[in-house]
């Protein structure tokens, strides 16, 4: 059986958690765990109806990702900026409706202000080390689908500050206190935005890029993971 067509009927089939075999990524591509969540495609309709996210100069619609499968948006957007423009993202992130208002938010209510804070400018860029892909949590054969699957995460390794100094998770967040004290501080400033924060104190799997998303969790879907 291709992976199209088993991932095909364990959509038309049960929400228990099931194993499916690969996404179309690389023929082959990793194995993972997943289940049918409804809540993924309510909470997207409500975004995009609520009419917080319009297509503009840094917000393109894109066709709907992830075909007959459980991975994937109904109406995905390439965001190349944001905090209107004055921040841009590189490359360009693959992103569910509900993901672009709170990346907006925390840039302007954190990344810019720390930035101002500890540095004294304005930041200009953030380095998107991944966005959407369809595989498992930690590219580990077996583990369950991560959120960037949905395209409903984003990993940022690196802040660009307006005089062009680079501040990374791999090399400052243990640098200097003016680097250490802004990875600290828009980390931290995530948690009230993000249902999931993961950095370099989580795993080495996040020595070098913070990792936010919105996941749901626990009974309530209110769970949040700051780490
Ligand atoms: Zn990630």
């Amino acid at each position: 059986m291709s992976a199209l067509r088993s991932l095909a009927l364990i959509l038309a089939g049960s929400a228990a958690l099931a194993p499916l075999s690969g996404c179309g990524i690389g023929g082959g591509g990793p194995a993972f765990v997943a289940k049918y969540e409804p809540w993924r495609a309510v909470e997207e309709r409500q975004c995009l109806a609520s009419g917080l996210v319009r297509p503009n100069r840094f917000v393109a619609s894109r066709s709907a990702l992830g075909g007959p499968s459980v991975c994937g948006a109904e109406h995905p957007f390439s965001v190349s900026g944001t905090a209107d423009g004055r921040v841009a993202l590189q490359p360009s992130a693959t992103l569910r409706c509900p993901m672009i208002p709170a990346v907006d938010h925390w840039v302007r209510f954190v990344v810019e202000p720390a930035a101002r804070y500890h540095f004294g400018q304005p930041i200009s860029g953030l380095k998107v080390a991944a966005s959407y892909g369809c595989r498992p949590i930690n590219h580990r054969y077996g583990a369950k689908l991560s959120e960037h699957g949905h395209a409903n995460a984003i990993d940022i390794s690196e802040f660009q500050l307006a005089d062009g100094r680079r501040v990374s998770v791999k090399n400052d967040w243990n640098g200097d206190a003016r680097a250490r004290g802004f990875l600290r501080a828009v980390h931290r400033g995530a948690c009230d935005t993000f249902t999931t924060v993961l950095g370099p104190h989580y795993d080495s799997a996040h020595r070098d890029h913070f990792h936010l998303d919105l996941a749901r969790r626990g009974r309530t879907g209110n769970g949040h993971v700051c780490k």
